[in-house]
């Protein structure tokens, strides 16, 4: 896999463990613009804090690109921008990302209940929602940093029971750090996609239903999630707004 996969979705990660710190959903995205390999946009969830249903990270994302390109420039910066978000986007954010046109999807776990690039729908690769981009369907690879992003999700449940009104005098939500599910592959993507992706020396796991090897030495970088991380928003804001920038440029000139 190539290394800017792991080196982007690490940012995700850190974003969506700064959430947690915040008392809110551990999902975290960011936006790639692949011409120039930039971050243009990054989300977490905030529905907590905005009391509603949809503040999805993606929709944070979306908004940012908004903001600066316009709704008229959004489908030209979409054809060209990834993904990349620790959990599935569910089925109302796949289907947003679908009719902007994204390029491409990379995410670390699957979403359980709500899942819209293979879980519960596969809405990327569907044919009765519409694109903006020429009815375009867009690919989505799971799988990357996948351990970490279950285990966010499961130090807030954890810890959303402690800030419960009555806290339960027997515990009964258990961290449990050991045991992940299969990851089922052939839901998201076909053999050929993976060897692509991962590279054929890593077809077995496909094949076995395993997490790639290699992502970290002992299986989990707890680093990466235990570590606080609240410079995060500060640096991906500088990092966003040089980027919007550059593009912004670039766009014109092309124009
Ligand atoms: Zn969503």
């Amino acid at each position: 896999m190539e290394s800017r996969h792991l080196t982007h979705m690490r940012q995700a990660v850190k974003l969506a463990k700064y959430a947690l710190d915040h008392n809110e959903t551990p999902v975290a995205c960011i936006f790639v613009y692949e011409p120039t390999d930039e971050i243009i946009a990054y989300g977490m969830n905030d529905t907590n804090k905005s009391h509603t249903g949809i503040a999805h990270a993606e929709f944070m994302g979306i908004d940012q690109i908004q903001e600066k390109f316009g709704a008229e420039n959004l489908v030209e910066i979409f054809k060209d921008t990834v993904l990349y978000v620790t959990v599935e986007p569910c089925i109302m954010c796949a289907s947003a990302l679908k009719q902007l046109g994204i390029k491409r999807v990379y995410f670390g776990c699957g979403n359980e209940r709500f899942g819209g690039n293979g879980t519960v729908l596969t809405i990327n690769k569907d044919h009765s929602t519409i694109s903006l981009n020429e009815n375009k369907t867009y690919d989505a690879i799971p799988g990357i940093y996948r351990k970490e992003a279950i285990m966010l999700l499961r130090y807030f449940y954890v810890r959303e029971n402690d800030h419960a009104p009555k806290p339960k005098v027997k515990k009964e939500r258990i961290l449990d750090k050991e045991t992940f599910p299969p990851i089922i592959w052939s839901s998201y993507i076909d053999r050929s996609l993976f060897g692509q992706e991962f590279g054929l020396e890593n077809l077995v796991h496909f094949d076995e239903n395993t997490d790639l090897a290699g992502i970290s030495n002992h299986g989990i970088d707890w680093k990466l999630i235990d570590d606080s991380c609240d410079d995060i928003v500060d640096t991906l804001e500088i990092t966003r707004q040089k980027a919007q920038i550059n593009i912004h440029k670039r766009i014109k000139s092309t124009k």
